[in-house]
């Protein structure tokens, strides 16, 4: 399978080589680093894309979610290009930038004011800032597992380096209501903040259970520590997140990925109260600055993505559809008796190579890094691309057709590979 890999590939080989020599892994993005070399895209079009070798495939990656709308959505280049024809870099606040935190706000319901940055990662920086800034207090708790950012990588099952970390954290295990709880008060008037994906994306796309967030939050109420939901992957699973799902308000969020349309996008936002620490009206008021916060293609590419094409019938469509995906890959895994399991919640899935349910992360065995790692080249060879960790991420151009694909691909690879899995 690997020489067969290498083979189709020549000019992807061609690129990572040149790249090697003045990239260290010849890489710029860690997710998307693999051996023997990653396949190098070229070009796509809805949900097709092409490599550099002109090999076509169908895109479940989606971006990691930030290629929800697809790669030829007319009304957001069309958004793009009216903003790239009136001047790239302005240097100014604009009228684009309140309307698009108006959505936002508008949607989110613990929301009451936001602000933007360029990355998901910058948001989650900002808003822990602005919970230390506002409570006074120093201490974060976050979950083995968990992902918040480049700079916030929590693997289950190793040591969290703290070279890795750009402030000390404490860690609790995610879905252990009452363990979070006990950590949460045992930090009392210390910890400045809680920081939780409502499901864990990175980390399997495993959800939270309601009644996990729910013990997050009246721990943190007693204690007056701030609860921030990071929604950069799971704001997509409803209009307003997850939080207008499950009905469990944080006091800030944070956002990224798909909501700029596919451009550059990071935003954080909460509880006035919260977010007044960034007034400039203020006396004292907290910096945040960034260059390309405000950037012209971001602002106004997500006011038609939100304000135009993803609205409440899309963003529910999209859930179910996801979930019945899900719902068909399991009952294929099942149907071969294999050790093999999507968890996940709508339009975001992950295989496992175990027997369900899976309701925390796990470290993976050998063998089970193994059977993830043939389960994406053949997926690749079956011309379907997803996530180097098997996550599939739905755009909004993915139909029945597609599903349908993906589907037979999944037989086809529980058939094939049922001696090592069963
Ligand atoms: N939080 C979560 C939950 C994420 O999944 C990601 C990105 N995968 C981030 C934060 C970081 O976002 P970005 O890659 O835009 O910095």
């Amino acid at each position: 399978a690997r020489e067969a890999y290498v083979a189709a590939r020549p000019k992807s080989a061609e690129i990572h080589t040149q790249a090697r020599e003045v990239m260290p892994g010849g890489n710029t993005r860690t997710v998307l680093f693999y051996t023997p070399f990653p396949t190098a895209m070229q070009r796509g079009e809805g949900c097709t894309l092409w490599d550099a070798d002109g090999r076509e495939y169908l895109d479940l990656c989606g971006e990691y979610t930030a290629g929800l709308f697809g790669h030829s959505e007319q009304r957001i280049i069309a958004a793009v290009a009216a903003a790239m024809a009136k001047g790239l870099n302005l240097a100014a606040v604009g009228e684009n930038e309140g309307k698009l935190a108006a959505l936002i706000c508008g949607r989110f319901p613990s929301v009451d004011q936001v602000r933007f940055t360029n990355s998901g990662t910058e948001a989650n920086i900002m808003a822990l800032a602005g919970a230390r800034g506002f409570t006074g207090r120093t201490e974060i708790l976050a979950f083995r597992g968990g992902y918040h950012g480049g700079v916030f990588t929590f693997p289950f099952g190793a040591p969290i380096s703290p070279v890795n970390l750009p402030i000390p954290m404490r860690f609790a295990d995610y879905n252990d209501p009452a363990g979070a709880a006990a950590a949460i008060r045992e930090a009392g008037d210390a910890l400045a903040a809680v920081i939780v994906e409502p499901m864990q994306g990175s980390g399997g796309c495993i959800p939270a259970t309601r009644e996990f967030l729910q013990a997050l939050r009246d721990a943190t109420t007693e204690t007056g520590a701030l609860l921030i939901f990071d929604e950069v992957m799971t704001s997509r699973h409803s209009y307003g997140g997850m939080q207008k799902r499950l009905g469990i308000m944080p006091d800030m969020t944070t956002f990224g990925k798909y909501m700029a349309g596919g451009m550059s996008f990071g935003a954080f936002g909460g509880r006035a109260e919260v977010m007044a620490v960034f007034d400039g009206h203020k006396p004292g008021a907290m910096p945040h600055a960034g260059t390309f916060n405000n950037n012209v293609l971001s602002m106004a590419a997500g006011n038609v993505a939100l304000g135009e094409i993803f609205g409440e019938a899309e963003a529910e469509a999209l859930f179910q559809r996801g979930e019945t995906l899900r719902e068909a890959c399991n009952a294929i895994a099942q149907k071969h008796g294999l050790a093999m399991h999507f968890t996940g919640l709508g339009s975001m899935l992950n295989p496992h190579f175990r027997a369900g349910p899976i309701t925390a992360p796990y470290k993976a065995t050998v063998e089970e890094e193994q059977m993830r790692e043939l389960f994406f080249f053949d997926m690749l060879a079956a011309g379907i691309y997803l996530a180097r960790r098997g996550m599939v991420a739905l755009s909004l151009p993915v139909g029945d057709a597609e599903c349908d694909r993906f589907l037979a691909a999944v037989e086809e690879f529980c058939a094939a590979r049922k001696p090592v899995l069963a």
